[in-house]
């Protein structure tokens, strides 16, 4: 899939980028929409600029406080579609993003992306993280028909934005090696070209750390490409497996948790930042491990009972626990023959699972490399209690069919709880 990226040049700034584009394809009306903090610092100069060519523009700005993709926002923006055929902008970070991504495919018109903030990797994705009935729902919607990044304005955001941002990548180094192990053990799909790609965006960033953090103008436009890639690799390979593992599932799970109690959660890439070093130090066990020691913990391992699985997802999971059960069905049904076979595949592959987990940085190296872009290292500055984290590390691994280092860490008996 091709979906272009902008960047300004020293001739065009993105507005001026945008207008030639909209030109170039007879665009010709717009909804916008941004809230409070994103229009006066782009939307208003983007409308000006379309109304300044006499097309016609009509706007959706949220006044509240925090915008959350959910029901009341949703119906905010879609009382004001109407008949004529309008371009969607969506001017802000990922929650506008997916806001308009959902509301312009359910109204049939295509949408532009206009990022205020270098947040996320999920700017080009074609689904939509909702929350709906206070339960966060992945909804299939489209892909942005392009993305203009404003380096001015996403250079001045706030840089807890961007340090999630930067936590949002440096997650690919548990993703790549997560992924690896699903292919090796799980026969899950695996594209080296497209791992290749994900490793690419990740040592990009770790190499302009420092730039990141001082949030200059080429670092962010480093972010940037990197996080548009990303989104790209998961758009070419079908889906998220190529640059979310454990650490995604950890914080999908905190993320669900603190939406049942009510509480705001941190951003989407400093939970997957955090996440990451609890992940990062299971793999640290893993290698702890020789063959001799693997072959006496699989001997010792039995096969996981699926009714007390079963029960355990429902009490972890409530009211979304049916859907799990469907997902984690392969893992549920797995027959005592299945997994022995699944252990002798282990050792089978342990070599390669000792290089790849030997990729895997340190928990320290994480925190370093998160403390220099200004990110949060520690539950308690993500607003969670103690035991949370740990909470999202034995229990996230029920929410996908995916196989990660926590279901191998299981299989070993790495961690009580998993
Ligand atoms: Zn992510």
């Amino acid at each position: 899939m091709n979906i272009p990226l902008f960047f300004p040049t020293p001739q065009q700034d993105t507005i001026a980028q945008l207008i030639e584009y909209c030109e170039a394809r007879s665009l010709r009306a717009f909804m916008l929409i941004a809230d409070r903090n994103t229009y006066p610092i782009l939307g208003q100069a983007v409308e000006q600029a379309l109304l300044a060519r006499g097309w016609d523009v009509k706007k959706v700005v949220f006044e509240q406080d925090e915008v959350v993709p959910d029901e009341t926002f949703l119906v905010q923006a879609l009382v004001q579609a109407d008949q004529v055929e309008r371009m969607y902008l969506a001017v802000g970070s990922g929650t506008l993003t997916d806001i308009t991504r959902f509301v312009s495919h359910r109204t049939r018109r295509p949408f532009l992306s206009l990022p205020t903030a270098p947040s996320v990797d999920g700017f080009t994705s074609p689904s939509a993280s909702l929350v709906l009935g206070r339960i966060k729902k992945t909804v299939i919607s489209q892909p942005p028909q392009a993305v203009f990044a404003h380096l001015p304005v996403l250079a001045d955001a706030p840089q807890a934005m961007i340090a999630a941002g930067f936590g949002d990548i440096l997650g690919k180094a548990i993703a790549l090696a997560d992924w690896k192990l699903g292919a090796l053990l799980w026969d899950e799909p695996y594209s080296a070209e497209i791992a290749a790609r994900v490793r690419a965006t990740l040592d990009a960033c770790l190499k302009a750390v420092d730039e990141i953090g001082a949030a200059s103008v080429s670092g962010v436009e480093k972010l940037m490409f990197a996080l548009f890639d990303s989104g790209m690799c998961m758009l070419d390979f079908g889906n998220s497996r190529p640059a979310a593992g454990a650490e995604h599932y950890m914080s999908h799970f905190l993320e669900m948790k603190l939406l049942k109690e009510g509480r705001r959660a941190a951003l989407h890439g400093a939970k997957v930042a955090l996440c990451s070093m609890y992940v990062s130090d299971l793999y640290i066990r893993f290698r702890q491990i020789d063959r001799a020691e693997a072959v006496q913990r699989l001997q010792a391992s039995v096969l996981p009972d699926a009714q007390a699985d079963m029960e355990r997802i429902r009490t972890v999971y409530g009211e979304i626990a049916d859907s799990l059960i469907i997902e984690q069905a392969p893992f549920l049904q797995m027959t005592p023959a299945g997994y022995e076979a699944l252990k002798q595949r282990i050792l089978d592959h342990w070599d390669e699972l000792q290089d790849l987990a030997a990729q895997v940085p340190h928990p320290p190296t994480f925190a370093d490399l998160l403390l220099r872009v200004g990110g949060a290292v520690t539950p308690q500055a993500l607003n969670l209690l103690p035991g949370e984290v740990e909470l999202a590390l034995h229990h996230s691994h029920l929410f996908r069919n995916r196989f990660t280092i926590c279901k191998l860490g299981r299989i070993l008996g790495l961690e009580p709880g998993l």
